[in-house]
């Protein structure tokens, strides 16, 4: 099994995507269209949210709370509908987000990530995040 690495531009976009750019609407409609992010990007999210938001993963529980509720909103409030319909409504409609910019594993930046993480290294996820993120 691969190691679960964050590379340093995904971590350098989460900084900034838990910042504030996960209320952008764009942003927010491309969350809306994918259903949230890919298996990694969403791991990620939460790990980095985790980290820096000192564990109370408020960002992940209100965009998860957001997608079940459009997930819900599917279903008819009476009777029955066919699975090939329900498939339909819940079908994907865009790519993750972070894949759809080309963050990955080997994803890069120009700026230095260890300083962004040392300017916040007060919170007390950091540590769990760096082995988290296999550079502890
Ligand atoms: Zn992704």
């Amino acid at each position: 099994m691969k190691p679960f690495v964050l590379s340093n531009g995904e971590i350098h976009f989460l900084w900034w995507f838990i910042q504030g750019s996960i209320m952008s609407q764009s942003t927010r409609g491309r969350l809306h269209n994918a259903w949230g992010m890919c298996e990694r990007h969403a791991w990620g999210f939460i790990a980095v949210d985790a980290a820096f938001r000192q564990g109370y993963l408020h960002g992940p529980a209100i965009l998860y709370a957001d997608l079940l509720h459009r997930a819900w909103a599917a279903f008819p409030p009476r009777g029955l509908i066919s699975l090939r319909r329900l498939k339909h409504r819940l079908r994907n409609r865009g790519p993750c987000l972070m894949c759809e910019l080309e963050y990955g594993p080997d994803t890069r930046t120009p700026e230095d990530v260890a300083a962004l993480i040392s300017s916040v290294g007060w919170c007390s996820g950091w540590k769990t995040f760096l082995s988290i993120i296999g550079r502890a």
